[in-house]
Protein backbone atom coordinates (compact mmCIF):
# COMPACT_ATOMS: atom_id res chain seq x y z
CA UNK A 1 0.00 0.00 0.00
CA UNK A 2 1.01 3.24 -0.58
CA UNK A 3 0.96 5.65 2.61
CA UNK A 4 1.95 8.52 0.92
CA UNK A 5 -1.37 8.35 -1.52
CA UNK A 6 -3.13 7.40 1.22
CA UNK A 7 -2.68 9.92 3.57
CA UNK A 8 -2.92 12.45 0.67
CA UNK A 9 -6.18 10.71 -0.05
CA UNK A 10 -7.53 11.90 3.36
CA UNK A 11 -5.95 14.92 3.28
CA UNK A 12 -7.98 15.62 0.09
CA UNK A 13 -11.16 14.49 1.64
CA UNK A 14 -10.51 16.92 4.63
CA UNK A 15 -9.36 19.86 2.48
CA UNK A 16 -10.08 19.54 -0.89
CA UNK A 17 -7.79 21.05 -3.39
CA UNK A 18 -8.80 23.28 -6.59
CA UNK A 19 -7.55 24.00 -9.52
CA UNK A 20 -5.91 27.43 -9.93
CA UNK A 21 -7.02 28.06 -13.35
CA UNK A 22 -10.76 26.43 -13.31
CA UNK A 23 -11.66 25.92 -9.93
CA UNK A 24 -12.83 22.02 -10.25
CA UNK A 25 -11.59 19.47 -8.15
CA UNK A 26 -8.16 18.83 -8.13
CA UNK A 27 -7.18 14.86 -8.25
CA UNK A 28 -4.83 12.86 -5.74
CA UNK A 29 -2.51 13.28 -7.89
CA UNK A 30 -2.23 16.32 -9.50
CA UNK A 31 -1.02 19.50 -8.09
CA UNK A 32 -1.63 23.10 -8.80
CA UNK A 33 -3.38 22.77 -12.11
CA UNK A 34 -5.63 20.27 -13.53
CA UNK A 35 -3.89 18.52 -16.66
CA UNK A 36 -6.63 20.35 -19.00
CA UNK A 37 -5.55 23.66 -17.85
CA UNK A 38 -1.90 22.78 -18.36
CA UNK A 39 -2.73 21.77 -21.80
CA UNK A 40 -5.17 25.07 -22.44
CA UNK A 41 -2.20 27.53 -21.59
CA UNK A 42 -1.99 29.79 -24.32
CA UNK A 43 2.17 29.30 -24.93
CA UNK A 44 4.08 31.68 -26.40
CA UNK A 45 5.73 30.83 -29.44
CA UNK A 46 6.95 34.04 -30.96
CA UNK A 47 9.57 34.81 -28.19
CA UNK A 48 12.83 33.46 -30.71
CA UNK A 49 14.94 37.12 -30.20
CA UNK A 50 15.32 37.20 -34.21
CA UNK A 51 11.35 38.19 -34.83
CA UNK A 52 10.28 39.07 -30.78
CA UNK A 53 8.49 42.58 -31.19
CA UNK A 54 9.37 43.73 -28.14
CA UNK A 55 13.24 43.15 -27.77
CA UNK A 56 13.14 45.11 -31.88
CA UNK A 57 11.90 48.06 -29.60
CA UNK A 58 15.00 47.25 -27.04
CA UNK A 59 17.36 47.26 -29.51
CA UNK A 60 19.67 50.17 -28.84
CA UNK A 61 20.58 47.61 -25.61
CA UNK A 62 23.54 46.04 -26.81
CA UNK A 63 23.69 43.64 -23.84
CA UNK A 64 20.26 42.56 -24.52
CA UNK A 65 20.37 38.57 -25.50
CA UNK A 66 16.99 37.07 -25.43
CA UNK A 67 13.93 38.23 -24.05
CA UNK A 68 11.60 34.55 -23.27
CA UNK A 69 8.28 33.87 -21.97
CA UNK A 70 6.24 31.10 -21.47
CA UNK A 71 2.35 32.19 -21.87
CA UNK A 72 0.16 34.60 -22.09
CA UNK A 73 -1.55 37.32 -20.40
CA UNK A 74 -4.74 37.99 -20.46
CA UNK A 75 -6.83 40.10 -17.77
CA UNK A 76 -9.68 37.45 -16.28
CA UNK A 77 -8.07 34.45 -18.10
CA UNK A 78 -6.34 31.46 -17.48
CA UNK A 79 -2.77 32.69 -16.45
CA UNK A 80 -4.07 35.74 -15.07
CA UNK A 81 -6.12 32.69 -12.27
CA UNK A 82 -2.37 31.40 -11.77
CA UNK A 83 -0.76 34.62 -11.26
CA UNK A 84 -3.21 36.02 -8.91
CA UNK A 85 -3.38 32.98 -6.77
CA UNK A 86 0.60 33.22 -6.70
CA UNK A 87 0.94 36.70 -5.37
CA UNK A 88 -2.34 37.02 -3.19
CA UNK A 89 -3.25 33.38 -1.84
CA UNK A 90 0.08 32.93 -0.18
CA UNK A 91 1.35 29.95 -2.59
CA UNK A 92 4.98 30.49 -2.91
CA UNK A 93 5.23 26.86 -3.79
CA UNK A 94 2.57 27.51 -6.74
CA UNK A 95 5.79 29.52 -8.28
CA UNK A 96 8.74 26.99 -7.85
CA UNK A 97 5.67 25.15 -9.70
CA UNK A 98 5.15 26.61 -12.74
CA UNK A 99 8.33 27.96 -12.88
CA UNK A 100 9.71 23.99 -13.16
CA UNK A 101 6.67 23.63 -15.44
CA UNK A 102 7.85 26.29 -17.74
CA UNK A 103 11.66 24.85 -17.82
CA UNK A 104 10.72 21.52 -18.86
CA UNK A 105 8.85 23.19 -21.57
CA UNK A 106 11.25 25.48 -22.56
CA UNK A 107 14.75 22.98 -21.89
CA UNK A 108 15.66 22.16 -25.72
CA UNK A 109 14.71 25.70 -27.24
CA UNK A 110 17.79 27.22 -26.32
CA UNK A 111 15.91 30.31 -24.34
CA UNK A 112 18.45 29.34 -21.07
CA UNK A 113 21.14 28.16 -23.16
CA UNK A 114 24.19 29.73 -21.22
CA UNK A 115 22.27 31.50 -18.49
CA UNK A 116 25.21 32.00 -15.71
CA UNK A 117 22.49 33.33 -13.31
CA UNK A 118 18.94 33.84 -12.96
CA UNK A 119 18.39 37.38 -11.29
CA UNK A 120 14.68 37.44 -10.02
CA UNK A 121 13.39 41.27 -9.93
CA UNK A 122 12.98 42.49 -6.31
CA UNK A 123 9.48 43.56 -4.93
CA UNK A 124 9.45 46.63 -3.27
CA UNK A 125 10.64 46.06 0.87
CA UNK A 126 6.28 46.41 1.61
CA UNK A 127 5.69 44.56 -0.30
CA UNK A 128 7.78 41.50 0.19
CA UNK A 129 6.48 42.21 4.15
CA UNK A 130 3.07 42.13 3.16
CA UNK A 131 3.39 38.71 0.78
CA UNK A 132 6.06 37.20 3.01
CA UNK A 133 8.03 36.11 -0.37
CA UNK A 134 8.84 37.21 -4.06
CA UNK A 135 6.82 35.58 -6.60
CA UNK A 136 9.52 36.46 -9.16
CA UNK A 137 12.14 34.61 -7.11
CA UNK A 138 10.04 31.52 -6.47
CA UNK A 139 9.95 31.02 -10.15
CA UNK A 140 13.23 31.73 -10.56
CA UNK A 141 13.81 29.02 -8.28
CA UNK A 142 11.63 26.30 -9.77
CA UNK A 143 13.44 27.29 -13.59
CA UNK A 144 16.86 27.00 -11.58
CA UNK A 145 15.96 23.72 -9.89
CA UNK A 146 14.86 22.35 -13.20
CA UNK A 147 17.86 23.66 -15.08
CA UNK A 148 20.27 23.70 -12.67
CA UNK A 149 21.22 27.53 -12.97
CA UNK A 150 21.73 29.35 -9.86
CA UNK A 151 19.32 32.22 -8.60
CA UNK A 152 20.89 35.49 -7.06
CA UNK A 153 18.41 37.51 -5.08
CA UNK A 154 20.85 39.70 -4.05
CA UNK A 155 22.24 41.56 -7.29
CA UNK A 156 19.08 44.25 -8.05
CA UNK A 157 18.00 46.52 -5.14
CA UNK A 158 14.38 48.95 -5.61
CA UNK A 159 15.93 52.36 -5.29
CA UNK A 160 12.86 53.56 -3.83
CA UNK A 161 9.21 52.71 -3.36
CA UNK A 162 6.75 54.11 -5.77
CA UNK A 163 3.23 54.15 -5.91
CA UNK A 164 1.42 52.40 -8.98
CA UNK A 165 2.33 54.53 -12.18
CA UNK A 166 -0.91 53.37 -14.06
CA UNK A 167 -2.24 56.90 -14.76
CA UNK A 168 1.26 58.08 -16.21
CA UNK A 169 1.84 57.70 -20.17
CA UNK A 170 4.44 55.18 -21.60
CA UNK A 171 7.02 57.81 -22.12
CA UNK A 172 6.58 58.81 -17.93
CA UNK A 173 6.80 54.90 -17.36
CA UNK A 174 10.11 54.54 -19.35
CA UNK A 175 11.67 57.82 -18.28
CA UNK A 176 10.88 56.10 -14.38
CA UNK A 177 11.89 52.78 -15.17
CA UNK A 178 15.58 54.18 -15.24
CA UNK A 179 15.48 55.20 -11.76
CA UNK A 180 13.95 52.34 -9.92
CA UNK A 181 16.81 49.96 -10.16
CA UNK A 182 20.04 49.65 -8.80
CA UNK A 183 23.03 47.15 -8.17
CA UNK A 184 23.87 45.85 -5.11
CA UNK A 185 27.25 46.25 -3.68
CA UNK A 186 29.45 43.43 -4.54
CA UNK A 187 27.21 42.99 -7.84
CA UNK A 188 28.84 44.17 -10.42
CA UNK A 189 32.52 42.13 -9.37
CA UNK A 190 30.35 38.89 -8.99
CA UNK A 191 28.44 39.46 -12.70
CA UNK A 192 31.51 40.86 -14.66
CA UNK A 193 31.35 38.48 -17.98
CA UNK A 194 28.57 36.82 -16.75
CA UNK A 195 25.43 35.62 -19.16
CA UNK A 196 22.22 36.67 -16.88
CA UNK A 197 18.60 36.40 -17.08
CA UNK A 198 16.18 38.57 -15.20
CA UNK A 199 12.89 37.02 -14.32
CA UNK A 200 9.44 38.36 -13.71
CA UNK A 201 5.87 36.76 -13.11
CA UNK A 202 4.26 39.04 -15.87
CA UNK A 203 5.12 41.80 -18.43
CA UNK A 204 3.08 44.38 -19.50
CA UNK A 205 4.40 47.58 -20.84
CA UNK A 206 7.95 45.98 -20.05
CA UNK A 207 8.94 49.58 -18.43
CA UNK A 208 9.84 47.60 -14.85
CA UNK A 209 11.81 44.82 -17.06
CA UNK A 210 13.33 47.44 -18.65
CA UNK A 211 14.57 49.42 -15.33
CA UNK A 212 15.92 46.29 -14.56
CA UNK A 213 17.96 45.86 -17.95
CA UNK A 214 19.07 49.39 -17.49
CA UNK A 215 20.88 48.55 -14.18
CA UNK A 216 22.65 45.65 -15.55
CA UNK A 217 23.78 46.97 -18.17
CA UNK A 218 26.39 49.13 -15.80
CA UNK A 219 28.70 45.49 -15.33
CA UNK A 220 31.29 45.54 -17.53
CA UNK A 221 30.69 42.59 -20.36
CA UNK A 222 28.03 41.35 -19.01
CA UNK A 223 25.34 39.52 -21.39
CA UNK A 224 21.48 40.19 -20.15
CA UNK A 225 18.46 37.82 -21.27
CA UNK A 226 14.88 38.54 -19.78
CA UNK A 227 12.81 35.67 -18.97
CA UNK A 228 8.95 36.46 -17.50
CA UNK A 229 6.53 33.77 -16.97
CA UNK A 230 4.05 35.12 -18.81
CA UNK A 231 3.56 38.16 -20.64
CA UNK A 232 0.54 40.24 -22.83
CA UNK A 233 0.35 40.46 -26.19
CA UNK A 234 1.67 43.40 -27.46
CA UNK A 235 -0.89 45.74 -28.70
CA UNK A 236 0.09 47.59 -31.89
CA UNK A 237 -1.49 50.74 -30.11
CA UNK A 238 1.60 50.61 -27.94
CA UNK A 239 4.41 49.61 -30.49
CA UNK A 240 2.78 52.73 -31.94
CA UNK A 241 3.52 54.67 -28.97
CA UNK A 242 7.10 52.83 -28.55
CA UNK A 243 8.07 53.82 -31.91
CA UNK A 244 7.06 57.37 -30.91
CA UNK A 245 9.55 57.18 -27.27
CA UNK A 246 12.56 59.40 -28.57
CA UNK A 247 15.76 57.46 -27.74
CA UNK A 248 17.43 58.31 -24.20
ZN1 LIG B 1 -8.13 23.51 -14.27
Amino acid sequence: MDWKLARDSVLDLLLPRTCCGCGRRLAVTERYLCPRCVVQLNRVIDWDWSTNRRIIFWREHQALQRMGAFAYFKRGGLVANIIHHLKYFGQPELGVWIGRLAASELEDSGLFDGIDVLIPIPLTRRRQWHRGFNQAERIAAGIGEKLHIPVDEKVLKRLYNRESQTHFTLQQRLTNARHVFGLRKGAEEKLTGKHVMIIDDVMTTGTTMLGAVEAMEAVSDVKISTFTWSWVHLPDKLITEYAAVPEA
